[in-house]
């Protein structure tokens, strides 16, 4: 029987199978052999054993499209990253994190920013500047007045997305709209676990019914926790410039070849900032993340 992993936990793996059934399975040892661990995402077969009580076994891990190491999950299509306009007011230092993480494994990323009812249009513009300059899609929503979600939906549709964001924005009604019994979907059984062993949350995958095309089974999002901190590895200062695509335009500019854009004279790029073509925001955080780069102790 071939199925999706919507979840792990503690050896567990919680399996829907395409005629929308959910599975308790264990992974028995083979995978230790071959030394790959079931991810979430992951497409699997699995043997039935108890039929009445939804056991199984995983005997089978299908080849995956790709796989992220943050958070760990397996073949997924794209990013959804979600801030507040206002209340919360977004961190763009944790945002730009992200983006770089997401950039460094290669998922496309969607921008959205929730509570557009509490919002002003001078707010929305500031965020458009800045981040569709350099070549993000920017959506805005208000899941409180479900506005915006049909184009989001759009974007989701056919594609397995994980959706990330800090708390209070909004994260757990927007899931409630796109997936109404997301609480279903795992179950109790799970859940028991989860409370006895007091563990962090994990990933988990939801099948977006509502939006699945004719094949059925093919819209999932993930919600992926833990977003507080988000570390930059595989990232150097020499190279950070690389993740902010709209200083390029503007590197042939500067005076001295492999110019950092910090502290150098007739730099193109703080020039293209002073004449409003490159965002504040961004420069700044660039800044903000080349002086963390810069002190940060070697890896060795
Ligand atoms: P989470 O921590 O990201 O899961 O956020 P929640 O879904 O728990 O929402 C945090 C708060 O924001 C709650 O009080 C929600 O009612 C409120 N909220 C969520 N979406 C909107 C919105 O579109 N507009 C406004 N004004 N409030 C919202
Ligand atoms: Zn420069």
């Amino acid at each position: 029987m071939r199925g999706k992993i919507l979840k792990g936990i503690a050896g567990f793996y919680y399996i829907e199978t395409s005629d929308e059934k959910i599975y308790e399975c264990k992974a028995k040892g083979i995978f230790r052999k071959d030394n790959i661990k079931p991810l979430v995402g992951d497409d699997v077969n699995i043997d039935i054993i108890d039929e009445e009580k939804r056991l199984g076994n995983i005997t089978e891990i299908l080849p995956r499209k790709n796989q992220l190491l943050r958070p760990p999950v397996a073949n997924v299509d794209q990013a959804v990253i979600l801030f507040a306009i206002v209340k919360p007011n977004p961190s763009f230092n944790l945002l730009d994190r992200f983006l770089i993480m997401m950039r460094g494994q290669n998922l496309p990323v969607i921008i959205c920013f929730n509570k557009q009812d509490i919002a002003t249009k001078e707010e929305q513009e500031e965020l458009i500047k800045a981040y569709e300059k350099c070549g993000y899609k920017v959506l805005f929503i208000s899941v409180k007045e479900e506005k915006g979600l049909d184009e989001l939906k759009a974007l989701l549709k056919g594609k397995t997305t994980t959706l990330a964001g800090p708390s209070g924005v909004g994260k757990s009604s927007l899931l409630n709209k796109l997936v109404p019994d997301a609480d279903m979907q795992i179950g109790e059984l799970s859940r028991k676990i989860e409370r006895g062993k007091n563990t962090t949350r994990h990933s988990e995958l939801f099948y977006v019914k509502e939006l699945s095309g004719d094949e059925g089974f093919d819209t999932f999002v993930i919600d992926t926790p833990g977003f507080t901190s988000l570390e930059l590895r595989d990232v150097t200062k020499e190279n950070l410039m690389e993740y902010y695509p709209e200083f390029e335009e503007y590197e042939p500019l500067c005076r001295f070849g492999g110019c950092s854009h910090i502290a150098e004279p007739d730099c193109g790029v703080k020039k293209a900032l002073e004449e409003g073509m490159i965002s504040k925001v961004r420069y700044e955080n660039y800044k903000v993340l080349y002086d963390e780069l810069r002190n940060a102790r070697p890896d060795y």
